[in-house]
């Protein structure tokens, strides 16, 4: 296989500023097929809006987003600043983003089912008994099959987790992007979530995941990064990461959670 065809996600010097404070410093990735790459770091060291500027969410002020061998096409916008040069690019590039919030962020007013087939009947055009179908399958592998047709009012914390997890799924994004996806629920509920995405991480899925939850992020991930005031501190395998890191503040950060 080419580099090209291996990679997934390539992200370059992502900048990004608030105001006057800069909470992205030049942040890099790349991820190849199956590849799961678990971001850590203390709050407010940045790792959300990094998140947020792969699927601009936000807008990177400087910086190159490539998905699935998609390049993210910007201009120079006023003030300097880069902007895309057409939303619907970014629309058709997300659908290749599987994103995974903190707070689930189902509709309310749909049910299970329908959250999940909504993108890819909505956005991608697919047709609404192809989606349902491949949606109950879906449903079946994150253990909600029998709550299809519930409301996410309904469910608990980690159904409503699951759920977004199958919805994420359904449009077969080249990457799924986790951020803090337990962070939310009752920690008895955090087992099942995790199960989910470490079924995800051994069928070979690539994946971004934002987490507090150390042990896992060694025990699945195949690269860390450790983010401090928007910047890598310190990256690399697991082993080095949480076991012999270079970074004082990574050492500190690590140091006993996992
Ligand atoms: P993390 O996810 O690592 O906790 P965030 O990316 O959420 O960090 O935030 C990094 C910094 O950027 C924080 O100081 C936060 O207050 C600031 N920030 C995040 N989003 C915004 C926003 N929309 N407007 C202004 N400041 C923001
Ligand atoms: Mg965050």
């Amino acid at each position: 296989m080419t580099e090209t065809a291996r990679c997934a996600l390539q992200v370059e010097n992502i900048h990004k500023r608030f105001g006057s404070q800069e909470v992205l410093k030049g942040i890099s990735v790349t991820a190849h097929k199956g590849d799961v790459i678990s971001i850590i770091g203390s709050s407010g060291s940045g790792k959300s809006t990094f998140l947020r500027c792969i699927n601009f969410l936000e807008l990177p002020d400087q910086g190159r987003v490539v998905v699935a061998g998609e390049e993210i096409a910007l201009k120079t916008g006023r003030g300097g600043k880069m902007v895309p040069v057409s939303w619907r690019q970014i629309e058709r590039v997300r659908t290749g983003l599987g994103m995974v919030f903190q707070s689930f962020n189902l509709w309310a007013h749909l049910t299970v089912l329908e959250n999940v087939i909504e993108a890819p009947v909505h956005v991608m055009g697919i047709k609404r008994a192809d989606a349902i179908e491949k949606a109950k399958a879906l449903l079946h592998k994150v253990g909600l099959y029998d709550k299809r047709d519930a409301y996410p009012a309904f469910l608990s914390g980690g159904q409503q987790q699951r759920a977004a997890i199958a919805r994420a799924l359904c449009v077969e994004p080249a990457v799924m992007l986790f951020d803090e996806p337990t962070s939310a629920l009752d920690p008895e509920l955090v087992g099942e979530v995790l199960k989910v995405i470490r079924d995800l991480a051994e069928e070979g899925r690539t994946m971004l995941l934002v987490t507090h939850e150390m042990r896992f992020a060694r025990d699945v991930s195949s690269h860390v990064m450790f983010l401090h005031q928007g910047r890598v501190e310190e990256e690399g395998p697991p082993s080095q990461v949480f076991g012999n890191p270079t970074s004082l503040r990574c050492r500190e950060f690590t140091a006993g959670l996992a």
